[in-house]
């Protein structure tokens, strides 16, 4: 390992910047005059990158001399390496000891924790350290054999973490270094209570790293309370976003089902590789998802509802670019990197101006080009006024075929559109008096209502029950049809049968299966009495089965 030349980092980065956001366009260091050792780079370079992005060539310095950075970034920007390249290099040496992790990083969703896992794997190719993955959803019985084993990393959600730690399986003693990865998005997720507990277990002699997109005051009250000086880096987002990603918005005239034309449309006239769709609820990714299906596209869904292997099973392959088109709500798209990801399509407004942002970051990606349409109807103004507020500008108006105009109506498609909503279902044309709007509006009144009084992990959508889609999965395949399926049934069933079976089932639900599987998990803690782990808000997403088996737990994590 090289030594580092510290005189010269500290010239580059001067001692009294507490707080101080650091501005990313000056910096064009090269990852050679990083300090970082020859195996890393050799890493670096078979992962092909040239150069540091801006949070790595700010970031990396500091923690490699130790310090505590705050770094204001979102996904896309080459984050997750920033803070794992030195973390390997801190702990190239020395060695962990059974059940005491030696670094933390702390993720809000499974998939973001697997990614940094994953990331781990490419950039220590050449080091021996080894690594523990504590999410919903992966074997306990593996990564506690590693833990017992000794690990120099662990990557955890703070609920699965609080569940090992109460059993005894972890110990937070030595933790020498912890990341705390997309704070506002914990914020968000009602995680930070569980984040605040787990640094109090942890040495008060260590080196701690927070990122955050934004920097809401929750999070600047646990920065100030748990960080020593800690040195801001930040990137914008905002213009990282906007340098490298083409924003358009299709104002559409009509409802769910014009919107549907509209995409429709929009995806055939775009010149599409791959792209996410995103959708604000967890149904709508289901119906439209089908609807994108019926009409020839090759598309699958990915919304928190989905057994884990299923979901890591559908990225997998829309990575591998089998499928093009990924329908998905936000929790489960979050932090995706999916590289060279052509098109991102807003199919709903995002509820949280701040989404838009982490929407669009999916795809112009560490530099290279991107598309974000969105798409609005009158529903949508509301959060379309809160994301062109956030943005400090609107969003460039296009025409369905991806040019800039006004708005798009389905009235005004041209022939092939046509034959598209001839195909629409027959049954939504059986209440002549109903428009296709009227329809679909009256259930997403009644939701959005009673999403206000909920917390905002469950406005994600990610642990309500399924209510809706169960019976879209039992109903026959039609061709587009979800106003029917996933709508109207709900409104006719609801006062008859819907209600007393549910009275019945419902204590059952949130309490017996859980404590009938967990012994499943828990045979894996052979030696523990059969305490149930607590219910965590981390485990919003899981439905409580274990679901990877050792067979189906991913090679990476068995290493
Ligand atoms: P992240 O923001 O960590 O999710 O990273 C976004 C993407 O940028 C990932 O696909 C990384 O592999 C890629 N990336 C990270 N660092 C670099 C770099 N220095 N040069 C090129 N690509 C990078």
């Amino acid at each position: 390992m090289e030594l580092l030349d510290i005189p010269a980092l500290r010239a580059h980065f001067p001692h009294n910047t507490r707080h101080r956001a650091i501005s990313t366009q000056t910096s064009n260091m090269k990852f050679e005059e990083m300090g970082l050792s020859d195996p890393l780079l050799s890493a670096i370079g078979s992962a092909g990158y040239e150069n540091p992005t801006p949070i790595q060539a700010e970031a990396i310095p500091h923690l490699l001399m130790g310090r505590d950075i705050i770094g204001i970034a979102q996904t896309g920007t080459g984050k997750t390496a920033s803070f794992t390249l030195p973390m390997i290099e801190i702990l190239s040496t020395g060695r962990a000891r059974a059940r005491m992790p030696r670094s933390l990083i702390l993720e809000p969703t499974r998939e973001l924790a697997a990614q940094v896992a994953e990331n781990f794997e490419v950039y220590g190719k050449n080091h021996k350290l080894s690594m523990a993955l504590l999410i919903g959803g992966v074997s306990f019985s593996d990564q506690e054999d590693k833990l017992d084993r000794g690990v120099d990393v662990l990557i955890a959600t703070p609920g699965r973490l609080l569940d090992h730690f109460e059993r005894g399986k972890v110990l937070l003693a030595d933790i020498r270094v912890l990341v705390v990865d997309e704070a506002d998005r914990m914020l968000d997720m009602g995680f930070i209570p569980d984040v605040e507990r787990i640094i109090k277990l942890l040495p008060q002699i260590r080196q701690t790293a927070m990122f955050s997109a934004t920097m809401p005051s929750e999070i600047k009250r646990l920065t100030d309370a748990y960080m020593m000086s800690p040195r801001t880096v930040q990137v914008d987002a905002q213009a990282s976003a906007a340098d490298t990603v083409t924003q358009g918005l299709l104002r559409v005239s009509g409802g769910f089902k014009e919107k549907r034309a509209a995409l429709r449309k929009l995806i055939r006239d775009s010149g599409v590789k791959n792209a996410i769709v995103f959708c604000n609820r967890k149904r709508d990714v289901a119906t439209l998802e089908k609807s994108l299906r019926t009409h020839g596209f090759n598309a699958a869904g990915l919304h928190g509802d989905m057994h884990q292997s299923a979901r890591m099973e559908t990225l997998a392959k829309f990575r591998d670019g089998e499928i093009e088109l990924l329908v998905a709500s936000d929790v489960a798209a979050r932090g995706l990197d999916i590289p060279n990801m052509s098109h991102v399509f807003n199919f709903d407004v995002p509820m949280h101006a701040e989404d838009y942002i982490h929407r669009i970051g999916r795809t112009g990606r560490a530099g290279k080009e991107g598309h974000a349409y969105t798409l609005a109807t009158r529903d949508d103004s509301k959060f379309l006024s809160g994301v062109e507020r956030l943005l400090g500008k609107p969003i460039p108006p296009i025409s369905a075929s991806g040019g800039q105009s006004g708005s798009s109506s389905a009235g005004e498609q041209p022939a092939a559109e046509k034959q598209d909503d001839q195909e629409e279902p027959k049954t939504q044309d059986t209440k002549a008096s109903e428009t296709p709007e009227e329809k679909t509006d009256k259930p997403r009144r009644r939701r959005r209502s009673r999403r206000k009084a909920e917390p905002e992990s469950q406005t994600e959508g990610e642990s309500e029950t399924v209510e809706a889609s169960a019976p879209q999965e039992a109903s026959p395949p039609q061709e587009d049809s979800e106003p029917q399926e996933a709508r109207e049934p709900q409104e006719a069933r609801e006062p008859r049968k819907a209600r007393e079976p549910r009275k019945a089932r419902e204590p059952r639900k949130a309490r017996e299966p859980r404590e009938a599987r967990e012994p499943v998990r828990s045979d894996t803690s052979r030696d523990e009495p059969a305490r149930a782990p607590r219910k965590r808000d981390d485990d919003h997403d899981d439905d409580g089965a274990p679901a990877f088996g050792n067979d189906e737990t991913p090679a990476f994590l068995l290493r």
